[in-house]
């Protein structure tokens, strides 16, 4: 099918630029050392998964349900964190996961007999009280974070049956970055890296993003792994669904109450959440810095705040031509945070999942309609 013809609105993912990070990122496996594992949290694309569970390393789980569908995905080694287990989960995520890490003393205490008598190896997260991130919603290392164990609350002597220790404090960010994390990582937790099997870098490189100093990464991970003699893992998330599809709306009507909104079939809050609590403004194809012809886009739900980058102050896009109502709207970078977080608020339809190969042929994998609102209400 050509993308004119698709029902909107509907996810588009562009197989090509999925695999050209999915190269950058194998890159950085076999020049570092490390194993690479996708967030699922932040990517987890079905139609995508074929292609990321075999040139990736594994998957990176926040708990049972993640953990299963990496294995359902025939992801090679799952790993799941959560900031809390429960003990009606727990013995399946001992049995599906390779790795385990526990966020602290108390649900490693709880679960350490279970732990031991899995095949799963065991870590702590460690939070080193030194992050980077645009904003506090996403700085896992801010005041009273609950993600995470500090140096202070952190049990020395108490790691009989611990292979790994695991810290995720960078959202968005850079090689420089992480090198900083590192630096306080290793001050606060040196004494014990040697005695570790493993160490989690966790997510939030930048990798794939144009610019992220590749290099810096490849030299902080093998120069980390030779000097404590133990295996790397990152574990990206946006890295993997960074700039790799789009998101595609068709105008349902245009009003103009001082300023003219076009009201689109696809929602801010339902489907591109992290505009609203990032927030950021996505691009749209097509728009100009200068153009005549000025819009905002507002979803089709009874939220008054439902409109694109209104949050990040920025709602306003022009064109060079004006927009009709019929038109479509291509909002870019919709792959990753986006699909996982969707929810049907208003009822509003949750958008299409389709694949667009390398010469723009577009698959749809899923439609979604009734159903699915009446089965989560
Ligand atoms: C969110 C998260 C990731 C992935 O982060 P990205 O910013 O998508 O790369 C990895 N590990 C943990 C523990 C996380 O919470």
């Amino acid at each position: 099918m050509k993308l004119e013809d698709i029902k909107t609105p509907a996810y588009v993912c562009e197989e090509a630029k999925l695999k050209s990070n999915l190269n950058i990122l194998s890159h950085v496996a076999k020049e570092s050392g490390a194993k690479v594992l996708c967030a699922l949290k932040g990517f987890a694309f079905s139609p995508g998964m074929p292609l990321v569970s075999k040139m990736l390393n594994g998957a990176t789980c926040s708990g049972l349900i993640e953990a299963k569908y990496a294995k359902e995905h025939g992801f090679r080694e799952i790993h799941t964190y959560s900031p809390a287990f429960s003990d009606d989960d727990i013995d399946e995520v001992l049995s599906i996961s390779h790795h385990v890490v526990f966020n602290s003393f108390a649900q490693w205490r709880r679960f350490a007999t279970k732990a031991k008598n899995s095949k799963a190896s065991i870590g702590l997260r460690v939070n080193p009280n030194v992050s980077a991130s645009p904003t506090d919603m996403y700085n896992p290392c801010g005041k009273y974070s609950r993600l995470g164990i500090t140096k202070t609350n952190f049990e020395f002597s108490e790691l009989d049956g611990i292979d790994g220790l695991h810290f995720h404090a960078l959202c968005e960010e850079s090689a420089q970055s992480l090198e900083i994390v590192l630096k306080a990582f290793e001050e606060q937790f040196g004494q014990i890296i040697p005695r570790m099997k493993w160490i989690n870098f966790g997510g939030g490189h930048h990798i794939t993003k144009a610019g992220y100093d590749i290099e810096l990464l490849i030299n902080l991970i093998k120069n980390f792994s030779q000097k404590y003699g133990v295996q790397v893992y990152i574990e990206p998330g946006e890295a993997v669904g960074w700039e790799c599809g789009f998101l595609i709306a068709s105008v349902l009507d245009i009003v103009d109450n001082e300023q003219k909104t076009c009201i689109i079939d696809a929602s801010a809050e339902c489907h591109m959440p992290d505009t609203i609590l990032m927030p950021y403004r996505p691009k749209i194809r097509g728009e100009r810095v200068d153009g005549k012809f000025c819009y905002r886009f507002g979803g089709a739900t009874c939220l008054a705040g439902d409109i694109v980058g209104a949050e990040a102050g920025e709602p306003i896009y022009s064109f060079d031509k004006p927009i009709d109502i019929g038109d479509r709207v291509i909002f870019e970078d919709q792959i990753h945070y986006t699909i996982v977080k969707n929810t049907t608020f208003n009822g509003v339809k949750l958008p299409s999942l389709a694949m667009m190969d390398e010469s723009g042929n577009v698959a749809i994998w899923r439609e979604f309609g009734y159903d699915d609102y009446a089965k989560r209400n």
